[in-house]
């Protein structure tokens, strides 16, 4: 698919990584940056290969649940780490099925905790 579509998101939550032996095993807040890519195989008759808002009120859809939450509480997070990379991979589960009706394909969730330390979900082809 010759074309990639880039949309930002973010969210703040609270989360404390079990198990980790350091001070992220201690309650603690993010403001998380959460970048998706999908890719569609052609442009509609106006050009475009999917609408930026469309992505991103999917993928608004998505954050909105685990804004200003404690991440560990969220079911998604009982029994799997709320991570970046399973809140990368919570995302593309959750993301991809609604851009199946748009003709896009999910290629990439990337979640940032900050500007230095991100880890991305990118599903094997
Ligand atoms: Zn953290």
């Amino acid at each position: 698919m010759p074309y990639e579509v880039k949309v930002e998101g973010r969210f703040a939550a609270a989360h404390a990584l079990r198990g980790y032996g350091g001070s992220c095993e201690r309650l603690h807040g993010h403001s998380f940056n959460v970048v998706v890519v999908a890719e569609a195989a052609g442009l509609d008759e106006i050009g475009m290969a999917l609408d930026f808002r469309e992505l991103d009120a999917r993928l608004s859809g998505v954050l909105d649940v685990m804004d200003h939450q404690n991440l560990n509480e969220l079911a998604a997070f009982s029994d799997r780490n709320a991570t970046a990379e399973n809140i990368a991979s919570f995302v593309y589960e959750q993301l991809a099925p609604k851009l199946e009706p748009l003709g896009a394909k999910l290629r990439r969730v990337t979640v940032e905790e900050s500007p230095k330390y991100a880890a991305s979900f990118v599903p094997d082809v």
